[in-house]
């Protein structure tokens, strides 16, 4: 089986990690000549919309799926009138835009912070007044990692945001002062079967992902989860799909999904029976979907921009590096680690010393 991966970063190699013992060959299309995934497939460096390339992808190819949203939605749909391609492009044009994907959360009766359409000065003060102060202005597209984002908390905050963002359509979307952020890693099957892992708490650091833990029996797990399900089987979606979702007292509203293998699952590799990367590639090529049951307690904590030594993070117990051999860069993610553990006290611990590795700058 040979699968076409677009985009060649981390998600990529931990897919392509995930297929080698199943005997699965990878295609990576990527335009960088040293991208993350490329040592672990066949790379076609070149540009997504070079459409010779595209071509023969699409031919070399058994099934094709992709690792991010920003991926130009044009050379998704070429792809998918010459390859199969899960999830499908429908469901990426919709993950793509918050427009589209909160207007999609509220027709499914998925809880949302309030939100509005920008495209004009007159939108957005309009917004402002509809929704009120504090408020998150964001492109529609391309955003990732809290970029193309300015938060408002005064009316004089209008004008600098407008000047940085007001080239592209937007989104003016109220602040929520929630209690956590959790995300839910939802699979589904070419024959419709779901299955899900439980919920991971996240926590952000400057808009990038910084820590995951997985909660096994989580009050939030089924509502999580019901709200994932309805998303997945509306969509017709096959593979995994991450929703993100801030928790207010006992309400979750949903923050943005991701249809493709996800930050916030990476733990899933080690802390539980299949791992997401194994479960994309199994629902994709109609394979029978593997238990999401954890195995024992998990967290992950992200190296952002500098990586540890690997002596320091292997020297502690329970915790598995990945590092994704790229160039140290100031906000980049340079790897991860997951921590597994027996019980809740030793991980908390073991994530303590594992952020300390991690934000070598903020200790004193
Ligand atoms: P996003 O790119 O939408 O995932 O936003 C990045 C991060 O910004 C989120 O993980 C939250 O921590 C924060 N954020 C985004 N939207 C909101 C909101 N409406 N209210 C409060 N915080 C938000």
């Amino acid at each position: 089986m040979i699968v076409g991966i677009v985009g060649g970063g981390q998600l990529a190699r931990m897919l392509a990690l995930a297929g080698q013992p199943l005997n699965f060959e990878f295609l990576i299309l990527d335009p960088a000549p040293d991208a993350s995934a490329a040592p672990l497939g066949t790379h076609m460096c070149g540009n997504y919309n070079d459409q010779a390339l595209l071509a023969d992808f699409a031919k070399r190819a058994d099934v094709v799926t992709y690792e991010f949203e920003n991926v130009p939605l044009e050379s998704i749909k070429y792809l998918s009138e010459h390859a199969t391609v899960h999830p499908s492009h429908h469901t990426l044009a919709i993950a793509r835009d918050r427009m589209r994907e909160k207007t999609m959360f509220r027709e499914l009766g998925i809880p949302t912070p309030p939100f509005a359409e920008v495209n004009s000065r007159t939108d957005l003060e309009n917004a402002v007044t509809e929704i009120g102060l504090p408020a998150i202005l964001k492109t529609r597209t391309l955003g990732y990692d809290g970029k193309g984002q300015a938060i408002l908390r005064s009316l004089g905050d209008l004008d600098i945001a407008w000047k940085q963002l007001g080239s592209m359509p937007l989104i003016l979307e109220g602040f929520i002062p929630f209690n956590r952020e959790i995300s839910v890693i939802a699979i589904r099957g070419l024959q419709g079967e779901t299955k899900f892992y439980p919920v991971s708490e996240n926590i952000h650091r400057d808009g990038v992902l910084l820590l995951s833990t997985s909660c096994p029996d989580d009050p939030m797990q089924q509502h999580a989860q019901d709200y994932a399900k309805r998303l997945l089987d509306s969509l017709n979606c096959v593979g995994v799909l991450a929703l993100e979702l801030f928790q207010v007292g006992e309400t979750l509203l949903a923050n943005e999904m991701a249809p493709r293998v996800h930050n916030s699952g990476h733990w899933t590799i080690e802390g539980a029976e299949t791992s997401q990367f194994e479960n994309h590639l199994r629902a994709i090529l109609g394979l029978p979907l593997g238990a999401t049951t954890p195995v024992g307690y998990a967290a992950m904590v992200n190296f952002i921009g500098t990586i540890p030594k690997s002596e320091q993070v292997l020297a502690l117990p329970g915790a598995h590096l990945h590092n994704y051999g790229k160039e140290e860069r100031p906000g980049r993610k340079l790897g991860h680690a997951t921590l597994r553990a027996q019980n809740e006290q030793v991980l908390l611990e073991g994530i303590d010393r594992l952020l300390t590795l991690a934000q070598p700058e903020t200790e004193t």
